[in-house]
């Protein structure tokens, strides 16, 4: 599985001419390089560009560094992060940004191992930050990268081992060095032209050597995962004053940690009577698709494990996924 020695030249005369701006995109010898690449590197994380871009533009305005990033409050972090969702990235940001600030004096250790010790920081964003930010010989390979060597190589995603692959074309891949440039170029060129449907061949620079193109067996590219469907019961207790109560003991995984009201999977034939019956919904978060049965019920007395909080409140951090609960449940006042 060998590439053309060409192909890290064509990408990045290509990525010269076609990049696009953004904000992260700053100078070899900014100050502001790690800060930036740490930011947009957790913000992209399961999320699209021009989704980040508001985000990190927003973030970089109220925190002009990683030193003042790394004293924020938890609470004030995630307010900040609203919306963007996945919100353990905004604890691991925070928590990686003191880690850099205390221990390594706001910079990003050299190897792998160390970089993979930061909190959220695994294979695929620690070779990321280590090539972008230290301009280190290396390939981070997520799902854009995997599609691209595949196309190009004509041969299954699954049948290709990338370890191995980039080892043995390290000499090859690694001979320009714009180590950083070659990184980011490659995550540009699976974004724009060796897209997921429709690869733009006819413009592409890897025309010449590329195998899928000659091939009149060509291979077929993963869909994404299958979305899982689950059944979810949430009980709300509201009371007069337009309140719900809300509490951080929830043991559904994708929101743990974050107030919720209970929320319970579904059984078959459960009789739910002390509650009432509002509406069912849907909700999707990542790959869940959650169909969603609500329920309240006005009481002054909740369990010790809950708190009251406003259906209008706007000041404290609430997951979007329990503002849409606010939304459904503000329709009984
Ligand atoms: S020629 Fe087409 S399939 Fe091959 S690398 Fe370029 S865009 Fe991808």
């Amino acid at each position: 599985m060998h590439i053309n020695s060409n192909l890290p030249k064509n990408i990045l005369a290509w990525y010269d001419n076609n990049r696009r701006t953004l904000p992260w995109r700053v100078g070899k010898k900014s100050p502001k390089k790690l800060y930036y690449r740490l930011l947009s590197e957790f913000m992209l994380q399961q999320t699209q560009v021009k989704t980040v871009i508001p985000y990190f533009n927003k973030f970089t305005k109220k925190f002009k560094t990683l030193n003042s990033l790394s004293k924020v409050t938890e609470r004030e972090i995630l307010k900040l992060w609203e919306g963007l969702g996945y919100y353990r990235r905004a604890r691991n940001l925070l928590a990686s940004s003191k880690i850099l600030v205390k221990k390594y004096k706001s910079e990003l250790p050299t190897t792998l191992n160390e970089i993979k010790t930061l909190p959220g920081v695994g294979e695929y964003t620690a070779n990321a930050l280590l090539g972008l930010v230290h301009n280190k010989p290396t390939i981070a390979i997520d799902g854009n990268v995997k599609r691209v060597f595949a196309r190009y190589l004509n041969k299954k995603e699954e049948t290709i081992n990338f370890e191995k692959f980039i080892i043995s074309n390290k000499k090859k891949l690694f001979n320009t060095n714009r180590n950083s440039d070659f990184v980011e170029a490659l995550m540009e060129f699976g974004a724009l032209i060796c897209k997921p449907k429709n690869p733009n061949c006819s413009i592409c620079c890897l025309k010449k050597s590329c195998k899928y193109l000659k091939s009149s067996k060509k291979i077929k590219i993963n869909k994404k995962k299958m979305i899982k469907n689950k059944d979810y019961d949430i009980f709300c207790y509201i009371n007069k004053n337009q309140k719900i109560a809300l509490t951080k003991k929830n043991k559904i995984g994708f929101l743990k940690n974050f107030n919720l009201p209970s929320i319970k999977e579904t059984k078959n034939n459960l009789k739910n009577k002390n509650w009432k019956f509002l509406k069912n919904y849907q909700n999707s978060i990542s790959n869940l698709k959650l169909n969603i049965n609500l329920y309240y019920k006005f009481s002054d007395k909740i369990p010790p494990e809950y708190n009251w909080y406003s259906l209008k409140n706007n000041n404290e951090f609430i997951p979007s996924f329990t503002k849409r609960i606010f939304k459904q449940i503000s329709v009984l006042f």
